[in-house]
């Protein structure tokens, strides 16, 4: 836990987040600033800050990450419609929270190259 990391603090129940899900290894909640109709991040809850610092061994969490927002996506009707999953690496990338993060964004139609 970095006490100074938001989503750290989020999972900690420290500060207000409108849970999705939860299990052992990760949450999931609503975005605070939706950008469609569904827009839910999935965290690990052990603190690791970007993509670039994951290794072999947490190839299962990334893929327990990817696995729960398409059980996220069909919970909510939208997996056979569509639906996209993002994760931002670095300030070029527009990551702002420096703890891994899969955005699950659907519910509209969805625009090809993103900005
Ligand atoms: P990033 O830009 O790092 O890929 O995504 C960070 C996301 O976290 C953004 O979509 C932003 O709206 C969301 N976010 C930032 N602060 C909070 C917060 O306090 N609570 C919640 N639920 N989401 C947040
Ligand atoms: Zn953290």
């Amino acid at each position: 836990m970095s006490t100074d990391c938001l989503f750290c603090r989020i999972v900690a129940g420290e500060l207000p987040a409108t849970l999705v899900h939860e299990d052992e290894q990760l949450v999931a909640f609503e975005d605070i600033s939706p950008q469609a109709p569904t827009h839910v991040l999935i965290v690990p809850r052990r603190h690791v800050a970007t993509l670039n610092d994951l290794g072999p061994e947490d190839d299962g969490l990334v893929g327990e990450m990817v696995r729960r927002a398409a059980a996220i996506a069909k919970a909510r009707g939208i997996a056979e419609g569509g639906y996209r999953t993002v994760f931002n690496c670095n300030r070029e990338a527009g990551q702002t929270v420096f703890h891994i993060h899969l955005h699950l964004l659907g519910g509209r139609p969805l625009t090809w190259p993103p900005g």
